[in-house]
């Protein structure tokens, strides 16, 4: 329906001109023939012509040419027969021709200018509307930025327009504020020395003023500005006035200012901090830096900050560190996060050092961290490593001093009945000359007595063994592994650094034991430490103690090593006093071992092993039954 009208307009829009022309020279034919009675075939062409100046006008060129046309075939049909062939009809007919392109040429540039006239209106029209729009859009984005002041100052510091962010910001609204100075923004003292004047005389010579200032509000509080003004000129180059914006960035400030108090603080607790600090991001590289670790590892800050962290340590840790870090972030298990682990760093030098280190890990918005504190472990090391030697040295001195002691008192106890014995057998040499079996009597006496005084020695160091077991043993039902570990911990104080291995395998049916602790301790204490003596100088360093049930209600020891085996020359006289092989050695260890086994009614005994070391094993009771319910 609507297609259809507008199909009609067009129609109609596109016949109407040639109507016009149609129409127009009907009258004029008309007018023509009624003029003829008067004026018979004169001037036949002449009413067409503004005939066809009125068409021109109405309808446009190509119908006004269409009108001369018709109207060039009337004035020869007015002019009489055979005009168009008589000179005179001829020059009538081309004059009228000449008029009528004429009219066209003039009605073209009329038509042209016309265009051109309706062309520049309709631009006009069109750049109205887009500095409307624009000046709209502008408008709408001065409301919308509330948080920036953004007003106009004349060339005096007046103000000539305020927006919304201005209103809020500086407490003004527009009525209030247009048409008032803008010094009033400034405090006091700078209000009063002209900073306003020199503001925009600075804006002015430099095309660009930004400070960042104190400004005053409505209700007289002060809050900190960043202030851009720009001069705003004609086009003929006079001052217009000035822009100006003004952005409250008291909070902005005052948490700058935070944030660097809190890094301060932070730097100078990093800085005093006894522990290494290292923090690196998720592929190791390092961020940062501490005085402390600077000083453990012997770099500059500036010379490890961007390198992996892998360089700090020794190998196997250098190369494996990248693959831990991808483990860890892939799985998400930690190893070392949220634990300390002692491990091996590695200076500037090269050299290499026991430390403590705990990790923690942060995660911000845009990245993972993980701080590394490293605490050295060297001076701990060395104080350990010498409280052990001293109690090592003190289990020596306590023995050497107990091995003197009982030395000492078999010397003054044994010393009476060998005196005895001396005398008795030089007696005997004298009897034993005389003949007769008065003498030989006396001889059987003395033999008899010097038998006793033998007897007598004997219990004496027999009496002596048991003072050095300790006599009487209080004994108790102990967890033999627990036993064990204790005298470990002590016996093989150092023997790490002397490179040696220990393993201890127990059956958990080989236990518990009716002991007396500290006494087998004794014992176990001897024999490892017995057994790494013996290791000293062999390739291979491995000491095993294992447990496993024994006969009947008895339990199995053993402690075995990878040392040369016994020296021959001891081999016969391993548990009796005084067998040593060592320059420093008293011979009394084994003697004392086997003294307090078999004061706990067990068995010790030596052997080798397959790989020619020494293997001592000994056994130990079980509790009898009521005793472990
Ligand atoms: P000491 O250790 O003071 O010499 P011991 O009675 O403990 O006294 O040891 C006696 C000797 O037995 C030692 O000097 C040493 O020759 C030998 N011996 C002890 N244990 C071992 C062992 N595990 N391997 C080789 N020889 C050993």
């Amino acid at each position: 329906m609507e297609h259809a009208e507008r199909r009609s307009s067009r129609l109609s829009g596109t016949f109407a001109p040639w109507l016009v022309a149609i129409l127009v020279v009907g009258i004029a034919v008309l007018a023509r023939a009624l003029a003829t009675p008067l004026v018979g075939q004169q001037s036949p062409f002449l009413i067409f012509v503004p005939a066809v100046l009125l068409v021109m006008v109405l309808g446009g060129r190509y119908p006004a040419l269409f009108a001369g046309i018709i109207s060039l075939v009337a004035g020869f049909a007015f002019a009489g027969e055979r005009s168009w062939a008589s000179p005179g009809g001829i020059v009538q007919a081309l004059l009228f021709v000449l008029v009528c392109w004429g009219i066209g040429a003039i009605g073209a540039r009329l038509a042209g200018q016309q265009a051109q006239a309706d062309n520049h209106k309709r631009a006009a029209q069109v750049e109205a509307a887009r500095a409307t729009a624009a000046g709209e859009e502008l408008q709408l984005l001065l409301e919308g930025a509330s948080s920036y002041a953004i007003f106009m100052v004349n060339p005096d510091g007046v103000v000539t327009t305020w927006n919304a962010g201005a209103e809020r910001i500086l407490g003004w609204n527009a009525d209030e504020i247009i048409g008032q100075s803008c010094s009033r923004f400034y405090p006091g003292d700078e209000a009063a020395g002209g900073k306003l004047s020199a503001d925009l005389e600075l804006a002015l010579t430099t095309g660009r003023l930004r400070e960042e200032t104190w400004k005053i509000r409505k209700d007289g509080s002060e809050f900190l500005a960043d202030v851009t003004i720009t001069p705003l000129r004609h086009a003929n180059g006079d001052l217009r006035g000035c822009g100006t914006v003004i952005h409250d960035v008291t909070d902005r400030r005052a948490a700058e200012r935070n944030l660097e108090r809190r890094e301060r603080h932070l730097e100078s607790i990093l800085a005093t901090v006894p522990d290494a600090m290292v923090v690196i991001d998720e592929q190791g590289v390092m961020i940062s830096f501490s005085a402390a670790a600077e000083r453990l590892f012997g770099y500059e800050e500036a010379d490890v900050i961007g390198r992996n962290v892998s360089m700090l340590m020794p190998n196997p840790d250098r190369d494996a560190h990248d693959g831990y870090l991808r483990r860890y972030l892939d799985t998400g298990v930690p190893r070392i996060i949220g634990t300390g682990r002692i491990v091996t760093g590695r200076r500037a030098d090269g050299s290499t050092f026991p430390m403590k280190l705990s990790v923690g890990e942060a995660l911000t918005d845009e990245q993972r961290l993980f701080t590394g504190f490293v605490q050295d472990l060297t001076e701990r090391n060395e104080f350990e490593a010498k409280l052990e030697e001293m109690k090592s040295e003190l289990i020596h001195v306590s023995r050497l001093s107990a091995m003197g002691t009982m030395a000492s008192t078999l010397a003054h106890e044994l010393n009476q009945p060998l005196t005895a014995i001396a005398s008795y057998g030089e007696a005997a040499a004298t009897v034993i000359e005389q003949p007769g079996e008065e003498s030989r009597d006396l001889l059987r006496e003395i033999v008899t007595d010097m038998k006793a005084q033998s007897l007598r020695a004997g219990a004496i160091v027999r009496r002596l063994r048991d003072f050095v077991s300790r006599g009487k043993t209080a004994k108790s039902v102990e967890d033999l592994p627990r036993i064990i570990t204790e005298a470990a911990a002590l016996a093989l104080v150092g023997s790490r650094e002397k490179g040696i291995s220990a393993q201890f395998t127990v059956d958990p049916k080989a236990t518990p034991v009716l002991v007396d602790r500290v006494q087998i301790q004794q014992v176990l204490i001897n024999l490892m430490r017995n057994a790494m003596e013996a290791m000293e100088h062999s390739p291979e360093r491995k000491l095993t103690v294992t447990t496993a049930p024994g006969d009947g209600d008895s339990v199995l020891v053993s402690v075995a090593d990878t040392g040369p085996g016994i020296a021959p020359e001891v081999r016969e006289r391993l548990f009796e006093a005084f067998a040593s092989t060592k320059s420093d050695g008293m011979g009394l260890g084994l003697s004392i071992c086997r003294t307090i086994i078999e004061a706990h009614g067990g068995r010790i005994k030596a052997g080798s092993t397959e790989a020619g070391g020494t293997s001592f094993q000994f056994t130990l009771m079980r509790p009898p039954a009521e005793t472990t319910r």
